[in-house]
């Protein structure tokens, strides 16, 4: 036996940051358990690393757009792809990969897959069983066990070779800490929780009249949701709004006695001040999130003013619908059904509750700047690249940090490091441990509980603004629809969108709206309340053009096409209408099947609709009302128009050659539209269904069934 340190190479393929973070953590790990280990972008192959000289290799790879591997794993793959390698160029490769999907989306785990598949060709070997982690579920259900794995297989593999590690302590479930808790332990931890939530103790609240709140973002709108937010954290909390356990007991809590710790994930990134003095960094001081890149980004970011917000719902209906209306100064090339997506910003209240919350408010709008932990593995020289060099915390919550995301175990574990209460401690340690699965799922991911519940439930939780910025994602843009053409707005980008809502709720301490479409719909308020129509004064919002997903009009328009978009997956036929009607494009088989709740609160452009109707553009518009009260016979959903129409579906899947477009909600509506899809050509083809599941395939294979698809 050697002893040489055993080396590894972590590698990804990210295109959200999620299986960046993952690769990080293994490699973390993997420092832990003494591994001489790396860990790289597959981009930066032939820079970093060279994959014929390494021989054992994790990889983490996650997939976008229609089952596409990310955007920095593309090269990677096409290289190895290359014809004239040989089947053993890659022979000396051993490797574990794990797949990062959502089973929402029709390909699952497609960029993996690929991954996989290349790898394979070229003569890899798998030492570890390749596991697809579904975001559509839960990917840590994957992701843990699949880790807790790799290192015993690390270690036969390793072994194998007859390599022996230097005091290595390889982590796995027995190595890691384990604490039992008696029953009455349990159960006290349970009362201490019920007795956390029926505390009369207020959270700390801001005065609203802080300077050192007011002095940034002046040019913030007052958002509406504020009050309700600073009410709600004023008030009490009742007594089963926060994880009260006696009342709802979960699958599995008797496992609870004993529970394991997963391991610590190490801090890597310090922060320090640069300037005791005070600055005011507003939006418009930086490129915006640095100007770092964005995934699937096609063009810069661009600064639009926001001239038109129009309510497209009436007030009763389920949910509020708006249209937004930017101006752009320059050209922004664009085709219809292409999407942009807005760069929003965090609401204000929050984040001054946040920064008041971890007692920050004396440096929150300091100069301050990152850097990497001296005794940390990490190689990186910007630990953060998509907040500024030197920005304030007041500015890194605002426009960088998702403060709203569902906090990960990972960072509940991290939380209890930081906690002093110790029934906070274990309850902490509970939820993030594996037996309190669970009570995650069902506490934390399911009510979409973000940092600041948990900041205002668990009093004596303490952590610093650099483990937050660890453990948090970067904010993301939110990507919508244009519904334009650009032979008609040439300056103008317009999209429609649901206000989204969220009520109060266990563990939800306060009532929100969605950030981005809460951040939308509050600076349509207030720019439609200003009587100044002078451009400059008209609130920014930042832009750019999202990659074309395939889902656009044939460069030939003759061919049929069926649109099927119920809700706001109307919006890209809007712009597909409007652009066929510019082109005056000769009349042919155009049928849209769409669905909203009821005909008089949420039919949206109705009239416009029904225009293209009277004017040929479109040949059939068919409308379903899902709730209103109507003959059992009455068609509900867009699926029931279409099983009504059954014969001319197959038709113009066959005959016609038609292309179908799909768009919408991706959880429910696209796969019964599929579904449905595959029910009509087993009916009139008349066939098994097996046959009609390879004829469906036959028609995705020629890009005549195209899906946007929103989960
Ligand atoms: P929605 O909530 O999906 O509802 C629209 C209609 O579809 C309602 O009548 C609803 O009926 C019905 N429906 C519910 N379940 C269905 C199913 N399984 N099959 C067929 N119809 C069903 O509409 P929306 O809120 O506008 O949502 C559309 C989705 O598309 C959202 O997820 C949205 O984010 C996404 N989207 C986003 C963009 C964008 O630009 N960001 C663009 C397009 C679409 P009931 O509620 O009565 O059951």
């Amino acid at each position: 036996m050697t002893t040489t340190r055993r080396k590894i190479v972590v590698l990804y393929g990210s295109q959200t940051g999620q299986a960046e973070t993952i690769a990080n953590g293994i490699h973390e790990d993997a420092v832990y358990n003494n591994y001489d280990s790396n860990v790289f972008c597959l981009k930066e192959e032939g820079k970093e690393f060279v994959i014929t000289d390494v021989t054992c290799v994790i990889f983490v790879c996650s997939t976008t757009g229609d089952g596409d591997p990310p955007e920095n794993a593309r090269k990677f793959i096409r290289s190895i792809n290359r014809k004239s390698l040989s089947e053993t160029h890659l022979s000396k490769l051993n490797y574990a990969l794990l797949g990062l999907g959502d089973t929402n989306y029709s390909t699952f785990c497609g960029g993996p897959k690929k991954l996989e598949k290349a790898l394979k060709q070229r003569g890899a070997k798998s030492f570890f069983k390749t596991a697809y982690a579904d975001d559509g579920t839960d990917l840590e259900d994957t992701v843990e066990p699949w880790i807790e794995g790799l290192w015993p297989a690390l270690d036969v593999y390793f072994s194998s070779l007859g390599t022996m590690p230097n005091n290595v302590m390889v982590r796995n479930v027995q190595s890691c800490e384990t604490v039992n808790h008696t029953r009455t332990e349990v159960n006290d931890v349970k009362a201490d929780m019920e007795n956390l939530a029926l505390s009369k103790d207020k959270i700390p609240t801001i005065p609203k009249d802080d300077p050192s709140t007011s002095s940034l973002l002046s040019n913030m709108t007052s958002v509406d949701s504020s009050q309700s937010l600073l009410n709600s954290f004023e008030t009490e909390i009742p007594s089963n709004e926060m994880l009260n356990m006696s009342s709802a007991p979960f699958p599995g809590s008797e496992e609870l006695a004993t529970i394991t710790l997963s391991p610590l994930s190490k801090q890597w990134i310090g922060m320090r001040f640069v300037d005791a003095e005070r600055i005011s960094l507003q939006s418009q001081d930086f490129k915006y999130q640095n100007g770092h890149s964005f995934p699937l980004a096609t063009s810069e970011t661009i600064l639009t003013k926001l001239v038109e917000a129009k309510q497209l719902t009436r007030d009763d209906a389920v949910k509020i619908a708006m249209e937004i209306t930017l101006k752009t100064e320059d050209q922004f090339p664009y085709q219809p059904g292409d999407s942009i997506s807005v760069c929003c910003e965090n609401p204000k209240e929050e984040v001054d509750w946040l920064i008041s919350r971890l007692s920050l408010n004396d440096v929150a709008d300091n100069a301050a700047e990152f850097f990497v932990l001296p005794n940390s593995s990490k190689k990186a020289t910007n630990p953060c690249p998509y907040v500024p060099r030197i920005f304030t915390i007041r500015y890194a919550f605002t426009y960088c940090i998702e403060i709203r995301s569902v906090p990960k175990k990972m960072l509940l574990r991290s939380l209890a490091e930081y906690t002093t209460d110790q029934s906070e401690i274990r309850r902490l340690q509970e939820l993030s441990s594996k037996q309190g699965g669970h009570e995650y799922v069902a506490l934390i991911r399911e009510k979409n509980v973000c940092i600041l519940d948990l900041l205002a439930a668990f009093k004596t939780c303490s952590p610093s603004f650099e483990l937050l910025v660890q453990h948090l994602p970067r904010l993301m843009p939110r990507r919508y629809s244009l519904i334009n053409s650009p032979l008609v707005s040439k300056n103008h980008l317009s999209f429609a969108f649901n206000v989204v809502k969220f009520e109060k709720d266990i563990g939800r301490m306060y009532a929100r709206d969605g950030i981005c479409t809460g951040f939308l719909h509050n600076l349509g308020n207030a720019s439609s309340n200003t009587t100044n129509q002078n451009i400059s004064q008209l609130p920014s919002i930042k832009v750019f053009r999202t990659k074309s997903t395939g889902f656009c009009l044939p460069t030939d328009t003759s061919p049929p096409l069926v649109m099927i978009g119920p809700g706001t997956g109307v919006a890209p036929f809007i712009g597909f209408l409007r652009h066929l009607e510019a082109l005056s494009a000769q009349t042919t088989d155009r049928w849209l099947f769409y669905g909203c709740r009821h005909k008089d609160r949420d039919y949206l452009y109705k009239d416009e609709l029904e225009s293209y109707l009277n004017k040929g553009i479109l040949s059939r518009l068919l409308v379903a009302f899902s709730r209103d009260p109507t003959s059992s016979e009455s068609p509900k959903y867009v699926q029931d128009n279409l099983k009504l129409h059954s014969l001319d579906i197959a038709n113009l899947l066959f005959q016609k050659r038609a292309i179908f477009y799909v768009c919408g909600d991706a959880r429910n509506m696209a796969k019964d539209v599929r579904q449905c899809i595959i029910e009509i050509i087993t009916k009139e083809r008349n066939c098994s269904d097996k046959e009609a599941v390879d004829l469906f395939k036959q028609v995705l294979d020629e890009k005549r069934y195209r899906e946007d698809i929103w989960a």
